[in-house]
């Protein structure tokens, strides 16, 4: 906690000094057997198909719910090894980095026409929710529900992605605002600091990109631990932070 606080004063994103990262209720997980039992099969095989992949990028199409499950899941399956999550993070950081090519005025109406989502969450939009019922063996769904390993991860690197926590989500103030609460913000008209957004998003897609390559052969074991740190900031930035947060602060 004292680590995280030191991180967050030197950051200069103005939380307030003593003011406490919050998240909702940790409700949002564990998910449903039916929508682990979806996940299985799509972490094995769709998610890796490039028009999935496209289609997530081109939309920004997965809630918060099936996001941060979705990570879990996969962190519990493969035990760490979070390959695959990392390639569509790095990919949507990508985008995510484009989205900001305009200079000046431009800039927020563009913003807040390529941050918008474009269709509904991919999950959701094939029926699963909190009550889908799934017919998959007992011991894969008590691992996909586990949240130990997406826990233990988020919580080792959360020096390195303390910095990166939206403000409103967290309810402190804080400069950074993730995709949702920008997009928000900026359709409200309200005053963001733009360059603020665009540096706290090139150095997430910077680390993200990093951390994707490092499990290719030619550049295993490269990345640091702010690379591997992105891959909670990517989704937290995309989706929203109160799961991470709940996540981070339960038990
Ligand atoms: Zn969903
Ligand atoms: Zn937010």
């Amino acid at each position: 906690m004292a680590a995280r606080m030191a991180t967050l004063q030197s950051s200069g994103t103005k939380r307030p000094t003593g003011a406490r990262v919050r998240g909702p209720a940790p409700e949002a997980l564990p998910l449903s057997p039916g929508e682990v039992a979806f996940l299985r099969s799509f972490v094995q095989g769709s998610i890796m198909i490039t028009e999935t992949r496209q289609r997530l990028r081109s939309r920004w199409g997965m809630c918060e719910r099936h996001a941060i499950g979705a990570l879990a899941a996969e962190a519990a399956w493969r035990h760490g090894y979070l390959h695959g999550p990392a390639i569509l993070y790095a990919d949507l950081m990508d985008r995510a980095v484009r989205s900001f090519g305009a200079r000046g005025p431009a800039l927020r109406r563009q913003l807040r026409y390529r941050l918008r989502e474009r269709g509904p969450c991919l999950i959701c939009e094939l029926g699963f929710g909190p009550q889908s019922e799934g017919f998959i063996a007992p011991d894969v769904l008590a691992a996909g529900r586990d949240p130990a390993y997406l826990r233990e991860f988020v919580r080792s690197t959360e020096p390195h992605w303390a910095d990166s926590v939206c403000g409103t989500c967290a309810g402190d103030g804080a400069v950074p605002r993730c995709r949702v609460h920008l997009l928000e913000a900026l359709r409200a008209g309200a005053a963001v600091d733009l360059s603020a957004q665009r540096a706290l998003v090139e150095r997430i897609g910077r680390q993200m990109e990093r951390f994707s390559r490092s499990f290719g052969w030619e550049e295993r074991g490269t990345e640091t631990p702010a690379d591997r740190a992105a891959l909670v900031s990517a989704p937290g930035w995309y989706g929203g932070w109160g799961a991470l947060l709940a996540l981070a602060r339960a038990g």
